[in-house]
This record gives structure tokens, sequence and C-alpha cells, in this order.
């Protein structure tokens, strides 16, 4: 099983999480800028951690096989924190580095006027710079975010075929589907989605523009829960092609939008990594 799970955050995972989503056939990432869990008070935080995604972390996912690419944005949370607000200056320069797939997260957290600001802005930033954009839906009050979401999505002129609209669940799924953007689920290993329900929603909806992701952070999460969907999926009778549909193609198709996608066999690992009579060509990159 190949897979891309376009929305996890590296940056709180460790290297044992990298080396156990290579066994499983994770090969791309998307990383989506987000929050610290503890709240930054200036706009050089943002900087220093859009560094890291566009660098140190897309290095380290590399050594371990894994194509890294990030989204850039403010975040809504922090949409609402006048010291953070500034951060929007500086992402033109972000939206022009390679690796960065989209403007995301970008959406609603409670909803306030300086989100509806914030999400604007960002949203007009997607089409300037001719970007996709990833759109994270409130965890209270989700029916009435999503449908806002969708409003906002609307009104911005973004093409809805170059906007995902994540963290999704049967509730939120049907106004989403009539819209034209791609729907994303975030599967948790023991609240909200996990793969069992994830597949009833497949097959009632059906595969296009479906992507399905760990949302793995600092918080109780499992970068395996793609895994364990697609097994899901395979033990309810769909075929592996149809979980290659979900877990790779899916994801290949929206975020290969943004033209940065870079999706070949890092050196040292798969099958030029096997060994020819007890010699391998590789030096050092990858020991077992
Ligand atoms: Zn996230």
């Amino acid at each position: 099983m190949r897979i891309f799970d376009p929305h996890i955050h590296m940056t709180s995972r460790t290297t044992d999480d990298y080396e156990r989503m290579y066994d499983a056939g994770v090969r791309a990432i998307v990383e989506p800028a987000f929050w610290l869990g503890q709240p930054r008070t200036t706009v050089g935080s943002f900087t220093d951690y859009f560094d890291g995604l566009i660098g140190w972390e897309r290095f380290r996912a590399s050594q371990f096989g894994i194509r890294h690419h990030c989204t850039i944005a403010l975040n809504p949370k922090e949409a609402n924190d006048p010291r953070c607000v500034e951060v929007l200056t500086v992402l033109p320069r972000y939206l022009a580095k390679d690796g960065v797939v989209a403007v995301g997260e970008i959406g609603y957290d409670s909803m306030t006027p300086a989100e509806d600001e914030a999400f604007e802005a960002q949203l007009a930033m997607a089409v300037e710079h001719d970007l996709p954009a990833l759109v994270h839906t409130p965890h209270r009050d989700k029916v009435t975010g999503t449908r806002r979401s969708l409003d906002v999505v609307a009104a911005s002129g973004i093409d809805p075929g170059r906007v995902i609209i994540d963290h999704l669940n049967e509730v939120t799924v049907d106004a989403v589907l009539d819209s034209g953007c791609w729907m994303a689920f975030s599967i948790y290993p023991d609240t909200k989605m996990d793969p069992d329900r994830m597949v009833a929603i497949l097959r009632r909806c059906g595969l296009e523009r479906m992507l399905v992701n760990s949302a793995a952070d600092w918080g109780r999460s499992d970068p395996l829960r793609t895994l364990r969907t697609g097994e899901a999926m395979l033990s309810a009778g769909f075929t592996a092609d149809e979980v290659d549909t979900v877990l790779w193609r899916n994801p290949v198709a929206f975020y290969g939008q943004s033209g940065r996608l870079v999706l070949d066999e890092l050196p040292g690992f798969g099958h030029a990594a096997e060994t020819f009579e007890g010699n391998s060509v590789l030096r050092g990159a990858r020991d077992r």
C-alpha cells in the first residue's frame, strides 16, 4: 500500500514515527502550518517555524525516505491575537517557495470577525499565488462552521476544485459534496472519526475528491491511521486500486495543482536500496 498523508504535523513527532510510517508505505506527506499549543507572541515565532517546515523538517523526512511538503498560513486560532496577525505581511515570501503546496490551515476556530478577515485575506493570497487552499473546520459548532466556510470560499472567487475542506464527519460531508470542494477526514485513535466510520462515508459518498489523513500532532493521535483506514477499506470489500485512489492518487491530484509536488523515490530507499550479492550501492543512507 502506498500512502500520501495530506495532513500531518511531523514537527511534533519522533524519528520512530518516521520509521513506522515508511514501513507502513508512507512515501509523501503534507505538513500544514498550525499553532504550537503554546500561544505565539511575535511574528518571529512564525517565521522560524515556517523556515523549519521548508528547511529542517523537509530534510529530516528525506532521511527516512519520505517526501515532505507543507502549507503556510496564519492559523484560525491565532488570527484572533493582534500580535500574530502581522504575519500576513510576510506570507507572500513563503508562498513563493518550493515545497509550499497550498495556503493553510485557514478557516474558522471560534468564528470571530478577526477570523473572517484572516480567512478572506488568505483565500485572496491563494488566488494571487495560484495555490490551492486548505480549510480547517472548527471542532465546536461544526455544521455552522462548515456552511459558513463554504460561503466564504464561494465569495472569494477561488475555484472550489482548488480547495480542501478538512476535519469533516458524517454530519458535515454532504454540504461539501455539492460544493465542488475536496473533502478531507482526519482519522483519530479514539475520538471523532475512526476507520470504520470513514469506510461507511466512502460507501455512501463515493471516492471522488475524498482524502484521508492522520492529522497527527502533539496531541493524542496516530500517524498510521491512514494505513488503518486502508486496511478497513480492504476488509470492507474495496479493491486495492480503490484504496490507492483514496490514499495516494487523490491527494496527489489535489496538491499536484500547486505544480510543486516531488514524488520520485528518494535515493537510498525502495528498490534501489536492495543489495546485489550482499553489496549495496548505498553509503549510510539506510542500514536496514
Ligand atoms: Zn492540523
